[in-house]
């Protein structure tokens, strides 16, 4: 198959920018860059492989369920079915957190609630070098990903286990979270891509899309250390209803993604130092 060829089988299927997954694609096949694409000559083998991906994106899988990977904060994250896949926006919180904690050095306790493929743990972890982190995953099926990715990327600084965040133990120095946010209504109209291949429990927030933050509302104040942030990602339209809930915490800020939406909330606990910090668990 032709990269021409790809390029109008992906068009004719609706893909946004056909010509240049379908040379991504041609990329990953050979095992070379993108610029080599149009000077590479495939063999018939890899010909054949890389029909059979074009019909998979033609089929609306995600490009990074094909390929397998997926880049977050400029790291390699491997993905694949039953895992959600980073986004770019996500990246929101991590920016974030190096903005309440200027400090890299500080030895910091993190914790990522449903932390998918592990991505905002690891790269908060690479940012804060001194940190320990524990990221909670409970469907079987997206924390082996989490696992891998932490053990390739970070090691034993980072944690995975596969609980729910119902079992975490503060108290925590940062915690992150991108619950699943969207309304139950709604999932079935986002793009095919995230509709009918990602899995939904990281994607449904129940009838008004605000479940997992009541949840979140209620245990945060018992896990966050005094002084403590957590950043929590919301999504378009939600930055009041879900601010009101969360009455414990201080709310310092909703920073913006770099479309301009409100995307991460982030929340700090007022209380005073009272005891000896527990374990990290
Ligand atoms: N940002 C994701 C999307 O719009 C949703 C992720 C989530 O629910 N946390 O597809």
């Amino acid at each position: 198959m032709t990269l021409d060829e790809a390029t109008r089988q992906l068009a004719d299927a609706g893909i946004d920018n056909p010509r240049a997954e379908a040379r991504l694609l041609l990329a990953h096949v050979l095992g070379i860059s993108r610029d080599q694409t149009l000077t590479t000559q495939p063999t018939p083998d890899q010909s054949a492989r890389y029909a059979d991906l074009i019909t998979r994106r033609a089929g609306h899988e995600p490009f990074a369920y094909i390929t397998g990977r997926k880049e977050f904060w400029s790291l390699d994250f491997e993905v694949g079915p039953g895992v959600l896949v980073p986004r770019p926006d996500t990246e929101t919180l991590i920016e974030e957190a190096l903005r309440v904690v200027p400090d890299r050095t500080a030895r910091l306790r993190i914790a990522d609630l449903g932390t998918g493929s592990g991505a905002i743990l690891i790269a908060a972890l690479k940012e804060f070098p001194n940190a320990h982190g524990i990221g909670f995953e409970s469907s079987p099926e997206a924390h082996p990903w989490a696992s891998a990715n932490a053990a390739r990327l970070i090691g034993t600084r980072a944690q995975i286990r596969p609980d729910d965040w119902a079992a975490a133990q503060g108290p925590f120095d940062l915690i992150f979270s991108n619950p699943p946010y969207i309304p139950s209504g709604e999932i079935e109209s986002l793009m095919p891509e995230v509709a009918a291949s990602e899995p939904h429990a990281a994607l449904d927030g129940g009838a008004d899309g605000l479940a997992a933050y009541r949840n979140l509302a209620e245990l945060l104040p018992g896990l966050l250390a005094p002084g403590g942030h957590a950043l929590l990602e919301i999504g378009l339209g939600q930055a009041q209803s879900m601010a009101s809930l969360f009455s414990g915490l201080e709310m310092l800020r909703i920073a913006p993604d770099l479309s301009g939406i409100p995307r991460c909330v982030i929340l700090r606990n007022p209380k005073e130092i009272l005891g000896k910090p527990g374990p990290i668990g």
